[in-house]
């Protein structure tokens, strides 16, 4: 369980996030939609421990960012630094033993080559094989089908189902409507810093079909297309 309340954040005298109320219960996948610059990473920086802020989030775990997994939209990483040793420095540092990583490697990444060398796919699918293999128990996903192909897409799609069905607690952003809809249990839409609805699984056709609506409107026409 994640709790949070009453948190807002400022960079400068902007506000960027606007006292945010939200919990996040174990055994589900909690998706989070938004326009760019909505405020979706602001808000997964501030639960990872990476922002100041105001309000509070608590976890039952003793310190959240020591179970956590985060999936970072753009992974960054070193020069010089293999995928396996990459794996490894993410396995230590959660106290992890790490077996047999070339039959868990499911991506089947060349694990030996240099990670900053990987393609953007390739590099999504090493971090996530990462934070997956540190057996955390809470997971922020932030595109995490972005970039990467659709064989791949559907190996995400079943182990974020595996996820759920294990007990863990899954917060995912996309930009792919259909990849919510197939894995969360509720969106929660964010505008300008603020959750302004919470929709569940029997309404996501009803939010598609709005979201269309708004975002396209008669633009298409406005096209011609002959
Ligand atoms: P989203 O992930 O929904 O696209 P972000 O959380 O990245 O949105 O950004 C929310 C707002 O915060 C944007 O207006 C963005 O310009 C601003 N912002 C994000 N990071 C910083 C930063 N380090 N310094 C100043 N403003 C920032």
């Amino acid at each position: 369980m994640i709790d949070i309340k009453n948190l807002s954040k400022y960079y400068g005298s902007k506000q960027v996030l606007k006292d945010i109320n939200l919990s996040f219960e174990p055994s589900k996948v909690y998706g989070i939609v938004g326009e760019n610059g909505a405020g979706k990473t602001t808000l997964f920086r501030c639960i990872a421990g990476l922002e100041s802020h105001e309000g509070t989030i608590i976890a039952d775990c003793d310190e959240l960012r020591a179970h956590l997994g985060f999936l970072f939209t753009e992974p960054f990483f070193f020069s010089m630094m293999t995928g396996r040793e990459y794996i490894r420095l993410l396995c230590n540092a959660r106290n992890v033993t790490l077996k047999e990583l070339d039959k868990r490697n499911i991506f089947h990444l060349p694990l030996d080559q240099y990670a900053s060398t990987y393609s953007t796919g390739m590099k999504k699918k090493l971090a996530l094989t990462a934070i997956l293999l540190q057996e955390n128990d809470y997971f922020i996903l932030d595109e995490p089908f972005n970039g990467v192909d659709i064989q791949s897409n559907i190996i995400i799609t079943e182990i974020i189902h595996r996820l759920k069905e294990m007990g863990k607690t899954i917060i995912i952003s996309s930009h792919i409507f259909s990849t919510l809809s197939a894995t969360c249990d509720e969106i929660q839409l964010i505008k300008d810093g603020r959750f302004i609805r919470k929709v569940s699984q029997d309404e996501f056709s009803l939010l598609e079909k709005e979201m269309k609506e708004v975002t396209i409107g008669s633009q298409i026409d406005d096209l011609g297309l002959k």
